[in-house]
């Protein structure tokens, strides 16, 4: 029986058909996300990284492989998968709230729980004041607050997110990493997430796998020995500065 929200990935390639050949973005990758677990997925610019949540978001096509979620192999974009990516995705025509309460009314949740829905993501966001707000009004802050509301909304098993802070100033990226923490905590859903930050990968994971490009193949994972419950002064952790010097050397070469 296959955990809840559990990913495995299995001999996944990747070739682009481009005007040129085929061009192999991701090759012999092997991976399984448990249930619950926070895993976060670092390389360099184009080793593949999108295009592997791509595939596991069923937004882009594999070439060889499989991916399964909760042991169904994917196939296509499903509610049981939430994405958050660095651009602002909100529906700019929606209100805040609107905008939290999209999926489930596209699940035909009637109002009332939808609005139960809403005010729940409202305050674990910290955006109650803001309920009535269109996103064009928010900060980049803001509006990946409510990208990331809007996706748990759907109660998804497996939150799929590329570099959702990615865009934001260097202080509002340590306060949106605190509450993503919080989130995870509380809902427990199972997390893969994008970066090219050593640092952001090192505060938010339980394990981080190291991609390289030529073809974006997994270089190594590493298993992060932090406390589970972090604080900023984790980052002062000699745990946390021989991880970061450790990654930093592998990614040199
Ligand atoms: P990352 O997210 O790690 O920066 P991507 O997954 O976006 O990397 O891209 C990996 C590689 O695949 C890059 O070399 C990129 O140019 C190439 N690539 C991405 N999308 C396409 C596409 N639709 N057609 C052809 N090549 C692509
Ligand atoms: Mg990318």
């Amino acid at each position: 029986m296959p955990a809840i929200g559990e990913i495995v990935i299995s001999g996944l390639q990747k070739v682009y058909e481009t005007k040129t050949g085929g061009f192999e973005a991701l090759k012999g990758i092997d991976l399984t996300v448990g249930s619950n677990e926070f895993v976060t997925i670092l390389g360099p610019s184009g080793c593949g990284k999108s295009t592997l949540l791509r595939i596991v978001a069923g937004l882009d096509e594999l070439t060889e492989g499989t991916v399964t979620v909760d042991g169904g192999e994917v196939i296509g974009p499903g509610a049981d998968r939430g994405m958050v990516f660095q651009g602002y995705t909100l529906f700019p025509w929606l209100t805040v709230q609107e905008n939290i309460e999209y999926g489930p009314k596209l699940k035909g949740v009637a109002t009332m729980d939808r609005r139960a829905i809403s005010s729940y993501w409202l305050k674990v966001t910290r955006l109650e004041e803001f309920r009535k707000a269109y996103p064009k009004q928010l900060s980049g802050g803001m509006k990946q607050r409510v990208a990331i509301a809007r996706a748990l909304a759907n109660r998804p098993k497996v939150l799929l997110m590329d570099e959702p802070f990615g865009a934001l100033d260097a202080q509002t990226k340590l306060e949106m990493q605190e509450m993503l923490l919080e989130v995870w905590e509380r809902e427990k859903t199972t997390v893969l997430f994008i970066t090219h930050d050593i640092d952001e990968a090192i505060f938010l994971s339980q394990r981080i796998v190291v991609m390289g490009a030529g073809p974006g193949r997994i270089l190594k994972t590493y298993e992060v020995k932090l406390p589970a419950r972090r604080s900023p002064e984790v980052r002062e952790h000699p745990e946390f500065l021989a991880l970061k010097r450790e990654i930093a050397q592998l990614l040199k070469h």
